[in-house]
């Protein structure tokens, strides 16, 4: 019994508060800042209470979302609808849904987002459908006819608009027989400036005329009504069509109307409009400074990043350039249109919404489908904007590569350079022989090793025999051809990691590591016989050439001076002893 007292009086708490979304909602024509507020402590006040309304509640998230729209703030506003439609999933409730989903498609076409605008006005007339709530699908015929105006396509925008009118007319419901009246004279505005563009004068003047027709009407209907953003919204049109029928005085008075109407509700985009269309006024009839000024004001009052908005500003900047005979001033401000244009891409939302149409057109059931394809047109942008971004990391891939190369050879010509030149600075150029210094700094490098492990090393001075008599006798070339042919039988004749240096003239110098005195003499045995038994061919004539070798091992407490010294001592004695001989160091 409790229990549904108490279900009882939830479900009429719900619908009192389903009321007061309707009214919160209601806010947008008068004081949509308040409405907002509203709204917000409502929904603070059911968090609180922990009440379980989740329609209530929806359609409050809706409320809010239709009042951050009037004031402009689109983003905020359709996260807010995407929470209502989140919340009023579960119970499949038609009537919130058509609300919910229209307000979406209205955000989203005021965020020039058409594709989804569309996609959210079908769920919404499908749901309006499904309760048999001819208003409703009244309503979202107007909003489709609205985006089709948006898009440029001004016969389905009319066949929308008119399918609504006559709806509205049926029901006999004012408000929105008024908007769909200022929805038809909008598109008769576009359609006469596509009759002046291709100069059909009596067209245009008739398309000005039905603006002007539609908007008188509407103006009665809203001010019986008493809606102020009605009044505001017919006399801004009102005036546009005077400028246009040639009567910029009466009409500017209309705009002014307008003006002050849209600031004291806070219509951000309802006033920027109004500053447009008056600049228009101001530029029909000669006054540029004022127009400027106007269009100055339209300026600041733009939303961030509303690009259509700040397109219409650039283009009358335009014409009120040329209308002073400022041409080239003009001509930046037409590229400050055509840069802003390339940045909307109206055309690729055309096409999209297009390809979206055949979709509304067909039967109801082929809605999933449509849906589906514009599914599936997303995810080929998508692959489109992924194979493009690809394609430049590719691009940008292959550069790096390319540069990485380069950098590569060159640090490789670097690399190969300083070889060479350390090579040059180690090396003898006559025999290709490590040089004097090269083989210094491996017997230092030799003596520390020795000091770390205990081994010794040895080393052999050999110098060549008689050799003055050779040079004197066959020439210098001889004589360094001796020198090339010894180093060679010298090279060849040791291991790997000896080395074989030219010490000075017609000295060789040879460091073995990891050998001692017994061992290195052995070496210089061999290479005495090697030496022996490859007289150097010169011009025919064999010369025979011996070396006079000393040997000396490295001792803890040697020096590398010492050490070459004791090897020379022994040398000299061979030398004193005969030549030819092989000595070591005592
Ligand atoms: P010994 O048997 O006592 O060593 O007599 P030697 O003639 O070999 O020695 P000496 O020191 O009297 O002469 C060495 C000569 O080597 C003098 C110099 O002209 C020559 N010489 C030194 N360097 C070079 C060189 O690079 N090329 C040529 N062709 N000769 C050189
Ligand atoms: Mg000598
Ligand atoms: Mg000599």
């Amino acid at each position: 019994m409790f229990s549904f007292l108490e279900a009882w009086a939830a479900d009429s708490f719900c619908l009192h508060l389903s009321q007061r979304a309707v009214e919160i909602r209601e806010f947008r024509d008068s004081d949509p800042a308040a409405g907002v507020a509203a709204g917000k402590s409502e929904l603070a006040s059911i968090q609180e209470q922990a009440l379980d309304c989740p329609d209530a509640q929806a359609l409050i998230e809706g409320a809010i979302a239709s009042n951050l729209h009037i004031l402009g703030r689109n983003e905020e506003a359709l996260e807010r609808f995407k929470r209502g439609l989140e919340l009023a999933q579960d119970n499949d409730d038609p009537a919130v849904l058509a609300v919910l989903h229209r307000g979406a498609g209205v955000a989203l076409a005021d965020l020039e987002a058409h594709d989804r605008a569309l996609a959210h006005y079908l769920d919404s007339m499908a749901a309006s459908e499904r309760l048999g709530d001819t208003i409703e699908v009244g309503k979202t015929a107007s909003n489709i006819g609205n985006l089709y105006n948006i898009l440029g396509d001004l016969d389905a925008a009319r066949d929308y608009h008119l399918q609504a009118l006559s709806r509205f007319e049926l029901l006999d419901w004012p408000m929105g027989i008024a908007g769909s009246s200022i929805n038809m004279g909008s598109v008769e505005a576009k359609l006469a400036d596509r009759a002046a563009r291709a100069g059909l004068e009596d067209e245009a003047l008739r398309a000005n005329q039905a603006l002007f027709d539609h908007n008188a009407r509407a103006l009665e209907i809203f001010q019986a009504l008493d809606n102020r953003r009605g009044i505001a919204y017919a006399s801004n049109n009102l005036g546009t069509a005077l400028d246009r029928l040639g009567e910029p005085e009466q009409a500017m008075a209309y705009h002014n109307t307008a003006l002050e109407l849209r600031r004291e509700i806070g219509d951000v985009f309802g006033v920027v409009q109004s500053l447009k269309t008056m600049a228009d006024s101001a530029l029909v009839m000669g006054r540029l400074a004022e127009a400027e000024r106007l269009l100055d004001e339209a300026e600041a009052v733009i939303p961030e990043g509303h690009l259509s908005l700040a397109v219409g500003i650039a283009e009358r900047r335009v014409r009120v350039a040329e209308a002073a005979e400022d041409f080239r001033q003009a001509l930046a401000y037409q590229r400050e249109v055509t840069r802003i244009r390339s940045e909307i891409s109206e055309e690729e939302s055309v096409r999209r919404v297009q390809e979206l149409r055949v979709a509304f057109d067909a039967e109801q059931q082929e809605k999933m489908i449509d849906l589906l394809r514009s599914e599936a047109l997303v995810a080929d942008l998508r692959a489109q904007r992924q194979r493009l971004l690809f394609q430049v990391s590719l691009a940008v891939g292959v550069l790096l590569f390319a540069l990485i190369l380069l950098l590569y050879g060159r640090y490789r010509l670097r690399v190969r350079v300083n070889a060479e030149l350390l090579k040059v600075a180690n090396t003898d150029t006559l025999t290709g022989l490590a040089n004097r210094r090269e083989v210094s700094r491996q017997i230092e490098a030799g003596i520390e090793r020795s000091r770390q492990s205990g081994e010794p090393f040895a080393l052999i001075l050999a110098d060549i025999d008689d050799f003055k008599p050779i040079n004197d006798r066959l020439g210098h070339k001889a004589g360094d051809e001796v020198l090339v042919h010894l180093a060679r039988i010298l090279t060849e004749n040791v291991r790997g990691r000896d080395l074989v240096a030219r010490w000075g003239g017609e000295e060789f110098l040879l460091f073995l590591p990891s050998t001692n005195l017994g061992a290195a003499e052995m070496v210089a045995n061999n290479l005495r016989n090697a030496i022996s038994s490859q007289p150097l061919d010169l011009d025919g004539e064999s010369i025979s050439l011996t070396l006079t070798f000393g040997i000396s091992e490295f001792r803890p407490g040697d020096t590398a001076e010492s050490t070459i010294a004791a090897a020379d001592q022994a040398m000299y004695r061979g030398k004193q002893r005969g030549k030819n001989q092989i000595l070591t160091a005592e």
